[in-house]
């Protein structure tokens, strides 16, 4: 058996060690047409704001390491240009020499990864426009920061690449600008959830520009760059970023007429398996299935491409394992805050109409008596059903991506709210409380869907025709509030009772959520129709910061 790797990072590299550890008489070889093999393209923003200072931390293995330990052999520096799948044979170029030459295979796997998107807009390869997806990549950016003495950039795209960035370059005092076309940064994240992320920016001093499309650069005498928008922004700045996503590498497929999806990503089946039966596509050129809602997706993970991998070298030497589909975990360190997710958002939820109902909440990252507990804004998506859940965000200082790894495991196991209600977590006052946030999200969903205590949301109410009852404190009503809205403080609820109307469904509202519960438990043991505002006014905030039009403003 001789299987050739095309590609020698995550999923490429995964696939050629498990099928090692499978087989002892393979041969395998692992080609890249990069001076390096397995290095960690995660942590390339940090090396360029040099949190990571030496460029050897980022190489995971070596050619060396390959060979000694695993007898695989590393090409590096080699570029596979075609694949004849008649005659099973791959040509290679080496790029250090030009020579080109065939080598055949019994199983071909294919993990070229994604090449970063670069429109052809005007000035686009203009000096001082850079990508990041290689260590070559990010040496370049290094070394124009220090020879250009770089005092501003402009980060095109607010994903997590281009957040990361805005971070790293933070640190040399650069003025940073994030222009961004969607109206907000991290787009795999519901809007009102980014919200936070938005103020955040702001307070480190990164300005944003969003909803706005960059139409083209423009190089200036001094070298710097002006960077022009539809809208018609120019911005001045010594360096730019392009972080506007990536596309999967499937040049070679194409070449030999493997089956593209819709997405433009190499079609597998949950082997990993093209449509040729003799070779295999792994990580960020395949398209995969999205976990909750099966659409084919592109989704550039590192998690997913290693599995993938793993999944791969299996199936070549005949094992069943499959891949499960991707949930799109992922999680993204801005400055102080980090954010994470997992499973659907609402956006595509609402987009494929998969019912759903949702649930806000703002708890403590650990017991509020041990000192410096952090809220964490949270968001859980789940099925109306029977409970399912179908995605989870947050964002917050600390303990975030803890809870999310949780969920994620849970959706894994088709896991309902019920089940998060009953995880079992660790607990000591530094690290989570009795009542985890986890369990609390699971009980607040599960309260809503035995109708103990039923949610409402302020994207989805009628304003002009809702009773509102704010059962925060007399001082908090007086500080801001909504539009008509009772004050009754919860702990007068039950002697101001028949002041409320039956005939009226009550929409009840507190800071977060917790006084709205109690209240609205005590109303419907009254027998009132009350509904919980979910997230209280934090998440009437939220949604305020993104001016949708349903809410309006709090009387000060
Ligand atoms: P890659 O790792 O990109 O490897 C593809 C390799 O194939 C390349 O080395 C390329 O040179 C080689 N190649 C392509 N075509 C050929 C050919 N014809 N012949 C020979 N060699 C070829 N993911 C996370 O989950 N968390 C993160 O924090 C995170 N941070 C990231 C930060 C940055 C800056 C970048 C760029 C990516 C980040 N990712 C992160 C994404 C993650 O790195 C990718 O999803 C993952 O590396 C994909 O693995 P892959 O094997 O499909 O492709």
């Amino acid at each position: 058996m001789k299987i050739i790797i095309v590609g020698g990072v995550a999923g490429g590299a995964s696939c050629a060690a498990r099928a090692r550890r499978l087989s002892e008489e393979a041969e395998i070889i692992l080609i890249d047409r990069g001076p390096y093999v397995s290095f960690a393209n995660c942590g390339l923003p940090y090396y360029v704001g040099d949190v990571i200072h030496e460029e050897e931390n980022l190489l995971v293995a070596t050619p060396e390491l390959f060979k000694n330990r695993f007898n695989i052999e590393v090409r590096l520096e080699n570029e596979v240009a075609n694949i004849s799948r008649d005659k099973k044979t791959v040509e290679i170029k080496d790029l250090k020499t030009g020579r080109v030459y065939v080598e055949p295979y019994d199983a071909l796997v294919l993990s070229p990864g994604a090449s970063p998107i670069k429109p052809p807009l005007p000035g686009i390869e203009s000096e001082g426009i850079f990508v990041l997806r290689t260590i070559p990549d990010s040496r370049k950016i290094k070394q124009w920061i220090t020879e250009k003495k770089v005092k501003s950039a402009v980060i095109v795209g607010g994903g997590f690449i281009g957040l990361e960035m805005a971070e790293n370059l933070s640190l040399f005092g650069i003025q940073l600008s994030i222009i961004e076309m969607q109206t907000q940064v991290l787009p795999p994240f519901d809007p009102e959830m980014a919200s936070s992320l938005h103020s955040h920016l702001k307070s480190h001093g990164v300005s944003l520009c969003l909803g706005e499309a960059v139409t083209g650069f423009e190089k200036n005498q001094d070298s710097s760059i002006t960077v022009m928008t539809k809208g018609g922004l120019k911005m001045k700045s010594d360096l730019v970023i392009l972080s506007i996503g990536v596309r999967p590498e499937v040049k070679l497929a194409k070449e030999c007429a493997l089956e593209i999806g819709q997405r433009g990503g190499i079609r597998v089946n949950e082997h990993m398996q093209t449509s040729d039966a003799h070779i295999w596509a792994v990580g960020d050129a395949v398209e995969s299935r999205d976990f909750i809602t099966g659409e084919w997706i592109t989704v550039p993970l590192a998690g997913p491409a290693n599995r993938q991998g793993r999944v791969a070298a299996d199936s070549i030497f005949g094992r069943t394992t499959h891949f499960r589909g991707i949930q799109g975990t992922a999680v993204c360190k801005v400055f102080e805050l980090i954010a994470a997710l997992t499973g659907a958002n609402e956006k595509n939820l609402k987009r494929l109409n998969i019912p759903y109902q949702k649930v806000y909440l703002y708890p403590g990252h650990h017991a509020g008596y041990y000192p410096n507990a952090k809220p964490i804004d949270m968001k859980i998506l789940f099925s109306p059903k029977d409970g399912r859940i179908l995605g989870a965000q947050a964002v917050g200082e600390e303990g975030v991506e803890k809870r999310i790894d949780v969920i994620a495991a849970l959706i894994q196991k088709n896991g309902t709210v019920y089940d998060l209600e009953e995880a079992e977590l660790c607990y000591a006052p530094q690290f989570g409380a009795a009542k985890d946030p986890v369990n609390i999200a699971g009980m607040l969903a599960a309260n809503a869907l035995r109708n103990d205590a039923p949610l409402a949301h302020w994207d989805q109410i009628d304003f002009k025709n809702v009773f509102f009852l704010d059962v925060r404190s007399s001082e908090e009503y007086s500080a801001e509030h909504v539009e008509n809205a009772v004050n009754i403080p919860l702990d007068k609820i039950r002697e101001n009772i028949s002041a409320l109307p039956r005939e009226k469904e009550i929409y009840v509202y507190c800071g977060v959520g917790q006084r709205g519960y109690y209240a609205v438990r005590a109303l419907r043991c009254n027998g009132f129709n009350a509904f919980n505002l979910s997230g209280g006014m934090k998440s009437y905030k939220a949604f305020t910061n993104q001016g949708l039009p349903t809410v309006k403003k709090v009387m000060q």
